[in-house]
């Protein structure tokens, strides 16, 4: 304790800490960061299965394309990834979910993490470990082709942190609705939850919306929901709905039923260019566009979408890349109220309001 005014230099280890510190912040962000380098792997199957919320053990398992041994030591030092090389594949815009080359290094720094990975055709898998910031193990092993991760104690060597994680259902509903937004935006992947061994939810990965909101949310919600796509309707059609001209060249997914609605924000669920984001510029336009049909502080079920030009979004925001600048905020609320507006005018869900411009 420093209370004599004095400036000190940190040691290493200290900044490390306080580093891996902004990106993990609790056991959500861990999954996060893997469940994204699982999808960013090319993985058609992700397990995560977490225990006591995330507090005892996280394990993210995925058929993705693995890694060799060489790759592996890289990947848990600081600063190293495989998807940008410099800041010129930064401004052309990204398009994996992690390119910051931090999260592997910042969770091994704060927890014990085991990596299982083999290569796809690879004939051999690779056993790292690391312990609070060292590797401690590298041996070959036995394991399928994909890549396996475990965290075990996550916040052992920062007890501060470790002591301002919530109960275990809090920090377990921050994880679920997490992986639920993950499943959500690929149903293409076969995304399954578990907790302290019981399945919460398994989509099937056959790839359609529908079933994954089935899988995910159970059959009372998915029957309700609505269409939205712009466009997609018959050409020259009467019934088409063209997207109004603005920044947005798409806007995709399902809306709900107006009584199908609950009192937290955390059912509307939004990407960008296929990115999980937290956006209240979207979610404010989804629910102008139900009007009256929905109670003040009411939120429907909702996945959209939303597909613009990469140079025209800033996903590069905030080190936990869940909020976004739109370059022309207004316009994307417009054009994504009107695309909703829309598809539930379609459905006769809610009454034609005052013509737009
Ligand atoms: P980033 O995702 O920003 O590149 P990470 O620290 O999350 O940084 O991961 C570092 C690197 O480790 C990745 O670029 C990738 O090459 C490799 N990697 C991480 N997780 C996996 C995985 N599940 N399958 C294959 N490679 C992975
Ligand atoms: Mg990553």
């Amino acid at each position: 304790m420093s209370e004599d005014g004095t400036i000190r230099e940190l040691d290493g280890q200290t900044v490390e800490r306080i580093a891996a510190g902004e990106v993990v912040e609790r056991p959500a962000s861990v999954v996060k960061e893997l469940v994204e380098n699982s999808l960013d792997a090319d993985a058609s199957r992700v397990a995560v299965a977490v225990e006591s919320g995330g507090k005892d053990g996280i394990r993210v398992s995925d058929d993705g394309i693995g890694m060799t041994e060489a790759e592996v030591r890289k990947a848990v030092q600081e600063h190293t990834t495989s998807k940008i090389s410099d800041i010129e594949d930064l401004e052309a815009g990204v398009t994996t979910l992690g390119f910051r080359g931090e999260a592997l290094h910042a969770i091994g720094a704060v927890s014990r993490l085991t990596v299982e990975t083999r290569p796809r055709g690879g004939d051999r898998g690779t056993r790292l470990r690391v312990e609070g910031g060292e590797v401690t193990t590298v041996e070959p092993t036995g394991c399928p082709e994909g890549t396996t991760i475990e965290i075990e104690d996550l916040f052992f060597n920062v007890p501060a942190r470790r002591k301002y994680l919530k109960q275990d259902g809090t920090e377990f509903a921050h994880v679920n609705d997490l992986v639920t937004s993950y499943a959500l935006a690929n149903p293409e992947v076969a995304v399954s939850l578990e907790h302290d061994g019981r399945e919460t939810f398994a989509t099937t990965g056959q790839g359609d919306l529908q079933s994954a909101v089935l899988s995910v949310y159970g059959r009372d919600v998915a029957k309700g929901m609505v269409a939205v796509d712009p466009g997609e309707r018959g050409d020259g059609d009467d019934e088409t709905d063209d997207l109004p001209e603005g920044p947005l060249d798409g806007v995709a997914g399902l809306v709900s039923h107006p009584e199908t609605n609950r009192a937290s924000r955390e059912y509307v669920t939004t990407y960008v260019n296929g990115r999980y984001v937290r956006s209240a510029t979207v979610r404010d336009a989804v629910v102008s566009a139900y009007g009256n049909q929905l109670a003040p502080d009411r939120y429907p079920f909702v996945v959209l979408d939303l597909s613009l030009p990469a140079d025209t979004v800033d996903v590069n925001v905030h080190p936990r890349k869940m909020e976004v600048r739109f370059a022309d905020a207004e316009g994307v609320a417009e054009q994504v109220r009107a695309a909703v507006e829309d598809a539930l005018l379609r459905e006769g869900l809610i009454r034609s309001s005052a013509p737009r411009g």
